[in-house]
């Protein structure tokens, strides 16, 4: 009897075991925000942006990003860093963020008309929401100058009310004198007007909380007077104002670092570099030895996926016009030859019934559309979680990983059941239409140029056509220096050798036999690993040999209980 119950004991902790296991090792990525307010950058939201922003004592520059678009992933340490680089004058402005794939923000992105991301808009102290915030390109070496010359250009106009600012505007040469009166052994910045638009604003930036330093900047043309003989040079006048010594004329960018010194200020800040050029460290590499996730289908990712793509990506557009609707309601019709569960093929056959009353509708209907339509029969899961598609780092894979994974299930899914070459064109409108990453979407409308000429004639061809599509992009990103690709990931042909070998002609050559690869493809995409069933991460095995093991061990388990209790 005693045996007996130390056994049961051990079969339940036995049966419990997967579930235990999924969680334990449960590698996945949760994309919420992609900032650390502690680091500075503020996190804002609908229900306080209007309070925060509007009328208030700060200048702020504002990320407005989607949480799932690599691009974002990308920008955001850069975006951290245009921070950091800017503490020394926090008193003027102040960094923000609005996550737009928060369908709560969803008010705010579309005030300001957010459609592409990341978009950076510059809302000076005196906002009222009656004008339009600055526009600000995300380059790496136009920010820091852009948001300079908008706190020139607001200060130019408000000088009379902004007593605590330092003077932006150059100094003319008529100013020159009285200038020096009242600040002897004042810095200047002489620059040259053509190539160093920004470097003048910068560097006063830069020195405003130097109390014993005063800092202005000269147009050379306007500064010939002076002793200089390039630019940017650093002077600093003497005491009464009757000669100049040149400090630097060399690494501009420790013009501030210099002045510092002279003036004996310490900070523990960054100074913004004056030529306007963010620099970032390379990137750590990855923390390697992590558990490897199955390659497959994952039930995880195509749910993440089709939430992003249902509220947030679609959702993001103010109003689905005919046309645009059209495009998101064809794609709703090829979603339903995806694998999902019964309960989210049910949600879709709803919401595509309820839109084809619809010519034209707005996105608030379109939302609405879809809440109604969560119950208990019927529901897509509101959150994403990365599975298969979780990178080392957060800014790697994701989103874009699941929407490839959705579009090859969605091809394999319509095999016999209806014209797979319809689906790859709609999958093209759809990312020419909606996916938020522009470049992704510019770039693929050029590859699927020829689609009508290239698909062939089969349902067969259509599904080899999207993957030597995506093996193309493949090749394209494995060359590009700046893509954004998970080093544990590395942009391969596709199946490399260790997932089908026999896919390949030569074993040393990206030569595939398509016929074996249509069946591989059937394969890998015609099966959903279910990410609620056990699947044992610590482990690169084959997921269905090591979900079938789990659950053999249990049910053995249960039958010699059964066994054990006739006894
Ligand atoms: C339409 C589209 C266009 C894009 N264009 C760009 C771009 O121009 N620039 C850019 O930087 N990024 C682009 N991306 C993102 C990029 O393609 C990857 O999605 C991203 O780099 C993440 O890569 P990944 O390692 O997760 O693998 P992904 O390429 O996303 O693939 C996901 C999974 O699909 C499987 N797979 C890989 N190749 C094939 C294939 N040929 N056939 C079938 N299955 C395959 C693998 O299991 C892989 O893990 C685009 C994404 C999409 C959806």
């Amino acid at each position: 009897m005693e045996d007996r119950r130390i056994f049961s004991l051990l079969n339940i902790i036995l049966f419990c075991m997967p579930a235990l296991n999924a969680r334990i090792h449960h590698p996945v990525t949760v994309d919420t925000v992609l900032f650390d307010p502690k680091k500075g950058v503020e996190i804002l939201e609908a229900s306080n942006f209007t309070e925060v922003v509007f009328n208030s004592k700060f200048n702020r520059v504002v990320v407005f990003y989607q949480a799932t678009c690599g691009t974002c992933k990308k920008f955001a340490p850069v975006f951290q860093k245009l921070s950091d680089y800017c503490k020394e004058w926090d008193q003027l402005v102040k960094f923000s963020s609005v996550a737009c794939s928060n369908i709560k923000n969803k008010p705010i992105c579309q005030r300001f008309g957010i459609v592409r991301v990341p978009t950076l808009l510059f809302f000076h102290k005196d906002f009222s929401g009656k004008e339009k915030p600055i526009d600000i390109q995300s380059g790496k070496d136009v920010m820091l100058g852009n948001i300079a010359r908008s706190l020139a250009n607001y200060y130019q106009r408000k000088q009379d009310s902004l007593s605590d600012w330092p003077n932006l505007l150059p100094l003319k040469n008529d100013e020159f004198r009285n200038e020096c009166k009242k600040h002897p052994k004042m810095f200047i910045i002489i620059t040259n007007d053509q190539s160093e638009k920004r470097v003048g604003p910068l560097a006063v930036l830069n020195s405003v909380k130097m109390k014993n330093a005063h800092v202005r900047w000269m147009h050379d043309y306007d500064a010939q007077f002076l002793k200089f003989e390039n630019h940017p040079s650093l002077l600093q006048t003497n005491t009464d104002c009757t000669e100049t010594t040149l400090l630097s004329s060399k690494q501009r960018n420790d013009f501030n670092k210099l002045i510092a010194d002279k003036v004996d200020y310490k900070t523990d800040n960054l100074f913004a570099p004056i030529d306007g050029k963010i620099i970032m460290e390379p990137s750590k590499k990855p923390v390697i030895g992590k558990p490897i996730i199955p390659n497959g289908l994952h039930e995880q990712d195509l749910e993440s996926s089709l939430y992003h793509t249902l509220w947030q990506e679609i959702s993001r557009l103010k109003h689905l016009n005919a046309s645009s609707l059209n495009i998101a309601k064809r794609y709703i019709k090829s979603l339903m030859y995806v694998p999902y569960r019964k309960q989210v093929l049910k949600f879709l056959g709803e919401i595509d019934s309820e839109l084809s009353e619809y010519s034209t509708i707005s996105t608030d209907h379109f939302t609405q559309i879809l809440e109604k339509n969560l119950h208990s029969k019927s529901y897509v899961p509101k959150r994403i979680v990365w599975a298969g598609c979780s990178g080392s780092k957060p800014e790697f894979r994701g989103y874009p990983c699941s929407l490839w994974m959705t579009f090859h299930a969605m091809t394999i899914g319509g095999l016999n059941k209806t014209d797979v070459a319809q689906i790859v064109r709609n999958i093209r409108d759809y990312v020419v239409n909606f996916f938020s990453c522009t470049k992704c979407a510019q770039n693929f409308e050029k590859e699927t140029a020829d689609l009508d000429k290239s698909i062939g004639k089969t349902d067969k061809d259509a599904v080899l056509y999207l993957w030597r599509i995506h093996n193309h992009v493949n090749e394209r990103l494995s060359k590009e220096k700046d893509s954004l690709v998970d080093p544990r990931h590395p942009k391969l042909q596709f199946p490399g050798k260790t997932l089908c070998k026999e896919c390949r002609i030569d074993d040393n050559a990206d030569t595939f036999k398509e016929d074996v690869v249509f069946n591989f493809l059937q394969d890998f995409y015609g099966e959903v690993i279910s990410n609620r069933a056990s699947i044992n991460y610590g482990k690169a095995t084959n997921n269905k040999a090591s979900f079938n093991t789990a659950w053999f061990t249990n049910i053995l388990g249960v039958i010699v209980l059964l066994f054990l209790t006739n006894l």
